[in-house]
């Protein structure tokens, strides 16, 4: 069986890597936070103090990190990914990057004769934790189908979209409507509440309604009415206030480059920065409705 290495051991890669233990893998992990590596190794990771300690000998390399920039560091540093791994090697990285940093990496992995294949996810940390993620891979054709098979014991949904640059070009249009859902589910959370609606009942007049969303059903604003939702446990993450701003940030920044107008998300965004910038930036992204409320202190 081919060994695997695992970086970056957080929300979503933690239960993640952890499926690939129960397929049967040996996993070799990195992270460079001790309590995510601590996490890790209790599932069965076999936790490497250096990115080249754990890729050495891996045949196929997962990341799973916070934003491009980290990912870019990660992989083309001089310890790095790719100079530490060998030659053939599978990189499959998982995280929201943006269309430019995924098509950098492609030609970056390329020269050092790595291959690099981007599979971002959707899902949460609850299709992380079931194994019901979708994920959407670029790369070139030639290797979608083993990124396909490697994938196979995280998701229920894995999509070839195509070439560098087009997983998460479908991830950033996926993220947009996701960010603008949850910006908008918080602040008609805040007015419900405003208005004296019993946000349980409101759940689930709202779910049977014109007004039902994916963010709605699973990450409800209001505590309390989703038992799982991280709203029900004082907005721990769930989806970082932080990454979810990146990712409407992403979305912009491709608006500007293809000419298509975003204003809403400008406002999401706005608003998403707002809150993270004044405490809000490692709860989940469903509090922006306490700093909506202006209850968050
Ligand atoms: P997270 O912050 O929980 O985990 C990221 C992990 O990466 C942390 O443990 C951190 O210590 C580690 N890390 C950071 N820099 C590192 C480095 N240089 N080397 C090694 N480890 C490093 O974030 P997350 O929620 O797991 O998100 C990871 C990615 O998945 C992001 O790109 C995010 O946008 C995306 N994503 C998240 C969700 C979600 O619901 N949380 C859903 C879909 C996609």
């Amino acid at each position: 069986m081919p060994t695997l290495a695992w970086l970056g051991l957080g929300l979503m890669g933690n239960p993640m890597s952890k499926h690939l233990i129960k397929a049967g893998y040996t996993v070799r992990g990195y992270d460079i936070d001790a309590g995510a590596c601590e996490r890790a190794a209790a599932n069965g990771v076999k936790v490497a103090k250096t990115i080249a300690e754990a890729v050495a000998d891996a045949d196929v390399v997962y990341s799973m990190l916070p934003s491009g920039s980290d990912v870019h560091d990660v992989m083309t540093r001089a310890d790095g990914v790719f100079a530490s791994a060998r030659k053939g090697t599978m990189v499959i990285d998982c995280s929201t990057i943006g269309i430019d940093y995924a098509r950098k990496l492609h030609v970056a992995a390329d020269a050092k004769g790595v291959v690099f294949v981007e599979a971002p996810v959707s899902g949460g940390t609850e299709g992380a934790r079931d194994a019901t993620l979708t994920f959407m891979i670029g790369c070139e054709q030639k290797h979608a189908s083993k990124a396909k098979e490697m994938l196979q014991p995280l998701g229920d949904y894995i999509a070839y979209v195509g070439g560098a640059g087009t997983g998460q070009a479908a991830k950033v249009v996926n993220n947009l409507i996701m960010g603008v859902s949850v910006t908008v589910n918080c602040e008609a959370t805040a007015l419900g509440q405003r208005l004296g609606l019993d946000m349980k009942e409101f759940f689930e007049i709202a779910t049977r309604s014109s007004a039902d969303n994916w963010s709605l059903r699973l990450w409800n604003p209001a505590p309390n009415v989703v038992p799982d939702a991280p709203s029900s446990r004082g907005y721990a993450a769930g989806f970082k206030t932080w990454l979810l701003a990146k990712d409407l940030h992403l979305a912009i920044e491709a608006g500007k480059e293809v000419g298509a107008e975003l204003r809403t998300a400008e406002i999401a965004h706005q608003l998403m920065t707002e809150h993270s910038d004044t405490g809000g930036h490692d709860l989940d992204a469903t509090s922006l409705v306490l700093h909506l409320n202006g209850g968050k202190k």
